[in-house]
């Protein structure tokens, strides 16, 4: 998976992680996440080490967790069915994210790729929530837990990136993809209305 992600280019500087849940349901949270800093295109299976809810390593090691851990035991917390999240910082999402971020989100609809997000209606809707970017985590935390919607697979924090997620690891590929194509798609499409309006 991660390198399938890296080989796109998504995890520019060592940035970006990933996480799947081990715990089952009713069980107190476990999960495996990515370590901090590690190249994720060379990411073997000593670069993940399992935590607990509170973030802390459940078993001895040296390596420390992604800095960006609490966000991903937020999402388990506040969405029971998501079993696998993925974050990435791509430029398409930094661009979308800032130019939308006054309005407080970006709203999908009309657009095939929304199956892949689980809407199938003609007029089905996908309103992705956009979040500030404070630079201590759990002040970023607390914000995506405010505006997080468990109806929607995913949320984009300003010039910053995504996370996503899934209730099992395809899933949260599959979400991921889907966005990362509508990102692109609207950025493009504001660019061609943009050059049609200055002929
Ligand atoms: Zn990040």
């Amino acid at each position: 998976m991660k390198s399938l992600l890296a080989s796109r280019g998504w995890f520019p500087a060592t940035s970006g992680n990933l996480s799947r849940k081990l715990s089952g349901i009713g069980e107190p949270l476990v999960f495996a996440v990515t370590a901090s800093g590690k190249d994720k295109t060379r990411l073997t299976p000593e670069d993940y080490l399992i935590v607990d809810k509170d973030c802390r390593p459940v078993e001895p090691t040296r390596l420390k967790p992604s800095s960006e851990t609490a966000i991903h035991a937020e999402i388990y917390r506040r969405v029971p069915d998501a079993q696998a999240v993925l974050h990435v910082h791509t430029i398409y999402n930094n661009l979308i994210s800032d130019i939308y971020f006054t309005e407080g989100g970006i709203t999908f609809s009309h657009v095939e790729l929304i199956k892949a997000l689980g809407y199938w209606g003609d007029n089905d809707r996908v309103d992705l929530p956009i979040v500030d970017n404070p630079a201590a985590i759990p002040a970023l935390t607390q914000l995506i837990g405010q505006r997080l919607n468990p109806q929607i697979p995913g949320i984009l924090i300003r010039n910053h990136g995504i996370y996503a997620w899934g209730d099992y690891m395809f899933a949260a590929r599959r979400h991921l993809e889907a966005f990362e194509f509508l990102f692109e798609y609207q950025y493009k499409r504001m660019l061609i209305q943009g050059a049609a309006n200055r002929c």
